[in-house]
């Protein structure tokens, strides 16, 4: 393994041996140089229902040993096509949320570079905000495409800014994100009013409604979501509550009604042209999983924005 580049081969040993790396992937200390990083953020102090988030990270490396070379619906080897390595965790402040996004601004900052792509793996939501704000210091505002049950807009919760509720409330008003750029998809459940929506959409945001899939179809969302975001750099941010309780049931804020995996994964395949700079995959809360349901979901998740990510380095 020492100065290779690519995952373990599952051939000469088992896949449930070995140390557990994202997708078997090499760390970040035991190669030269990499394309495209992938990064835990275990960081849970900003939830306001279930916690357990923290633990995020580990559960869907676990969850990702499984995870093969070739990627079917993509037609590419994303692991050949870019060197991708597991970065490790980037340790945060439980007991200081401003210092805790400080340290995770800092760490994927310094992962990027001058503007390599990267995966982090939550977390609770709140770590949006930070990665963010580490992507607008390279390439300035992007466009965001956040999957999600909620709107994450909201201003305050108990009076506290930078929340698991509010990340994108924050980055519209830093200008981290380009207004008229940006879309929810997967948006349900009950709000506290109808001023929750008429707000979102002054900060900059065009909601795909989870209700709306059964009558516009996967193709009917990628649609909107490509016409929304157009040209540049995007941000892809999913909240694995944006499934349905059935597909992921170890999160934080459950909501019924929500999208299948094979709904959001499709929704992903749409977005490879997209040039993808950065995302997130948070709120996998694993104590609340039964048989690695989520942990498998959010890791087949991350692969495939991995591969999104490598077939655009090979561009
Ligand atoms: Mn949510
Ligand atoms: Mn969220």
């Amino acid at each position: 393994m020492n100065g290779t580049v690519g995952q373990v081969d599952g051939q000469q040993v088992p896949r449930y041996a070995g140390l557990t790396t994202f997708a078997r992937l090499p760390r970040i200390e035991d190669v030269e140089g990499y394309d495209v990083a992938v990064v835990g953020l275990p960081f849970d102090s900003g939830v306001t229902y279930r916690p357990g988030a923290r633990f995020g990270p580990s559960a869907i490396r676990q969850g990702s040993r499984l995870l093969r070379p070739y990627n079917p619906a993509l037609d590419a080897l994303p692991f050949d096509l870019a060197r991708v390595v597991d970065a490790g965790d980037i340790a945060a402040n439980p007991f200081d949320i401003p210092e805790a996004l400080d340290q995770i601004e800092a760490g994927i900052g310094s992962l990027i570079g001058d503007g390599r792509p990267f995966v982090a793996l939550g977390g609770d939501h709140t770590v949006a905000l930070p990665a963010l704000r580490a992507v607008r210091a390279v390439h300035g505002p992007v466009a965001l495409v956040h999957f999600d049950a909620h709107l994450d807009t909201w201003d305050t919760y108990f009076g506290a800014p930078c929340t698991h509720g509010t990340p994108f409330r924050r980055a519209s008003e830093e200008r981290l994100i380009v207004k008229g750029r940006c879309a929810h998809v997967g948006i349900r459940g009950s709000l506290y009013d109808r001023r929750d929506l008429l707000d979102d959409e002054e900060l900059g945001f065009t909601v795909v409604h989870c209700r709306d899939l059964e009558r516009i179809g996967t193709a009917g969302v990628i649609e909107r979501v490509l016409d929304r975001v157009g040209d540049g750099p995007v941000y892809v941010s999913i909240d694995i509550d944006v499934l349905d309780p059935a597909f992921a049931p170890a999160t934080g804020t459950p909501e019924a009604g929500g999208m299948t995996s094979r709904e959001l994964l499709a929704v992903l395949r749409g977005m490879s042209a997209l040039q993808v700079v950065g995302a997130d995959v948070v709120e996998v809360s694993p104590a609340y999983d039964h048989a690695e349901i989520t942990a498998v979901a959010a890791a087949n998740i991350a692969y495939e924005l991995v591969t999104v990510m490598a077939m655009g380095v090979r561009r």
